[in-house]
């Protein structure tokens, strides 16, 4: 497995939608290679969260990982606040979002391809995603905060929808470098 180049705003692929895993496509060394390359560069990055146009390749896969090391530079309060739990890597094939009620949280948020800038975002507080493991098993999750704001801007990824298009604009700044 090796880290790709993670492409930027600006690439078409980043703008299209992307194609469905096909069934011939579940469980192949290609399949796996692809998701072992998302990982490695979603660790690399760092980021905690990686979809297969970033890497330029227009599938509907999703990789996402927060760690608690990801999260340290938050203070305990701002990570209560974010709902910011940490949870074990996964990667969802073919993944379908549905909002679970009205709440809406807003929040900070970045982007591995638009490098260096964040902004407010507002996200809906609860999800359920449901796809396929890379295996083709049935997969599924509801999550609340952070990993629910991550899935909600990884599939947007694969709509060709980037964090900008949803943010509010005139919060958008250039990140402050932080250590680690
Ligand atoms: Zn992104």
């Amino acid at each position: 497995m090796a880290e790709r180049k993670i492409v930027v705003v600006g690439n078409p692929v980043l703008r299209e939608r992307a194609t469905e895993v096909t069934p011939a496509m579940l469980g192949t060394e290609a399949l796996h290679a692809l998701i072992g390359d998302m990982v490695d560069t979603m660790r690399g990055a760092p980021g905690v969260g990686l979809a297969a146009p970033q890497i330029g390749v227009s599938l509907r896969v999703i990789v996402l990982e927060d760690q608690p090391g990801s999260m340290s530079y938050l203070t305990e309060e701002e990570r209560r606040a974010r709902e910011r739990v940490p949870f074990a890597l996964t990667a969802i094939v073919n993944p379908v979002l549905r909002f679970i009620g009205e709440d809406k949280v807003t929040f900070a948020e970045g982007c591995l391809s638009v490098p260096d800038y964040a902004a407010q975002v507002a996200r809906f507080r609860e999800v359920e995603v449901s796809g396929l493991t890379e295996d083709g098993g049935a997969y599924s999750w509801r999550a609340s905060g952070w990993p629910a704001r991550i899935l909600q801007h990884e599939i947007d990824h694969l709509d060709g929808t980037i964090y900008v298009d949803r943010m509010d604009t005139r919060t958008f700044s250039v990140l402050e470098p932080r250590e680690g």
